[in-house]
């Protein structure tokens, strides 16, 4: 994106990846549907991102989601607004927007070069430089006016972003907080009966509860622990917790459609003699997996009275030891702090460098909270460098 607002101003802009081509997180994200920004009102949009609101609202606010959505229509892609109000491109996917998207960088002279993997700066050279390692183990240096570091957070690293950018920076002594995992799966001791049942299974239309805040969705069960939209809304908090107290916990309400009352009464209702504890909780509406945690949390011990089992099935509750690896995380946590960059987001340590994206310190759930910082982050460099007038100096 600031490569984009840059060149449309007619600056001369190379972009450089250490993989073969662009975009690759990009392309995993729109895999189950390219969630690009959300239609809520702005104000509570803004307040998704906690704490750093305060850093990215004048950033958001001057490339919002309408922005977004008139960015991607120009693209051929118009948006389209989903369940909760998520938005998505139409064809719901990242790759044709990417395409459309790359056909309009090289129309604007932006060349790309893969397989240049960023080592940091020359300091030796007379005018600022950056040091990539090319496939054949060669150094190549580039010299540049400004540079736009966008390198990303370690989450998927097989997608190209590893985080081998924070040891750089702070040896050039830019001040980076510790990248943690964010909207990541959490870690919970399992026994292996409940593995080897319900690995995979997801707990339909339950609700999440940790600090009393209930999120709704589809949790599902992990080998490790639990997963999914619900459980990733509550990684901030848990990892805080954990990392305050070494646990945390977690309930989850397996029928939050129904007060307890009205559960009580159903399961009164519905207890049939003669069959099995398992079958009764299925004919009030528990499903298996829900039925698999009650038996989980209570070491298989189910209370057997229409109370005692309302109350439990309305809160399983587990302890919470950990987060999944950031290996699998949807984003991350930390990164360049505040203090670090300019209200251009251009680094106090280092010449005329900016920094977009997620490598700021900043997090925000899911729902196309991400993507819009890290759209909006690049367009704000970008009309940075729009408005300065630069000599083109690359090779
Ligand atoms: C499975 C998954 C689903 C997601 N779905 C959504 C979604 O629906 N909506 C949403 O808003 N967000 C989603 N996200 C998050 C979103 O994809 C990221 O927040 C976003 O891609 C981050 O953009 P970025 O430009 O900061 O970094 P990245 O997209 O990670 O790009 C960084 C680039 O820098 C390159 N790079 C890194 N280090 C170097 C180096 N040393 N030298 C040269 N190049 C380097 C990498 O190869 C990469 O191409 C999802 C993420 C994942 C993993």
């Amino acid at each position: 994106m600031a490569a984009e607002i840059a060149a449309r101003a007619g600056q001369s802009v190379l972009l450089l990846d250490q993989r073969r081509s662009p975009g690759r997180k990009f392309i995993l994200a729109g895999r189950g549907g390219l969630n690009m920004t959300h239609s809520e009102p702005l104000d509570q949009f803004l307040d998704r991102y906690g704490p750093e609101r305060a850093y990215l609202e004048p950033i958001i606010r001057g490339f919002g989601p309408d922005d977004l959505c008139s960015w991607a229509e120009g693209l051929g892609e118009p948006p389209f607004i989903g369940t909760s109000g998520r938005v998505f491109p139409q064809s719901f996917r990242a790759v044709p927007l990417l395409r459309a998207w790359l056909r309009r960088l090289r129309a604007r002279g932006v060349r790309f070069h893969g397989e240049h993997e960023w080592l940091g700066w020359d300091d030796s050279a007379d005018r600022p430089s950056l040091r990539f390692r090319l496939p054949s183990g060669a150094e190549r240096l580039v010299e540049y006016d400004a540079a736009v570091l966008a390198l990303g957070g370690p989450s998927w690293p097989r997608v190209g972003s590893d985080g081998s950018w924070v040891e750089i920076l702070r040896r050039q002594g830019v001040d980076v907080t510790d990248l943690q995992p964010a909207n990541c799966g959490v870690t919970i001791r399992w026994s292996a009966p409940l593995i080897d049942r319900f690995a995979g299974e997801p707990l339909k239309n339950t609700a999440v509860i940790v600090d009393g805040h209930a999120v709704r969705g589809d949790p599902v069960i992990s080998t490790s622990g639990l997963e999914g939209g619900p459980i990733y809304a509550h990684s901030r908090k848990l990892r805080e917790r954990i990392r305050a107290e070494g646990s945390a916990q977690l309930t989850i309400d397996l029928m939050p459609d129904l007060e307890l009352g009205t559960l009580v009464r159903r399961l009164a209702e519905r207890r049939q003699k003669k069959k099995s504890l398992s079958t009764w909780l299925s004919r009030s509406g528990i499903h298996p997996g829900g039925i698999g945690l009650m038996r989980e949390a209570t070491n298989n011990s189910l209370p057997t009275t229409p109370d005692q089992l309302a109350e439990l099935a309305k809160a399983v509750t587990f302890r919470v030891d950990g987060l999944s690896p950031m290996e699998r995380a949807i984003s991350c946590a930390g990164g360049v702090t505040w203090s670090a960059v300019a209200d251009t987001l251009q680094l106090h340590a280092a010449p005329h460098t900016y920094v977009v994206g997620e490598m700021l310190d900043w997090e925000a759930p899911t729902g196309g909270y991400l993507l819009q910082a890290v759209l909006s982050t690049g367009h704000h460099v970008g009309s940075v460098l729009a408005g300065k007038g630069m000599q083109s100096s690359h090779p």
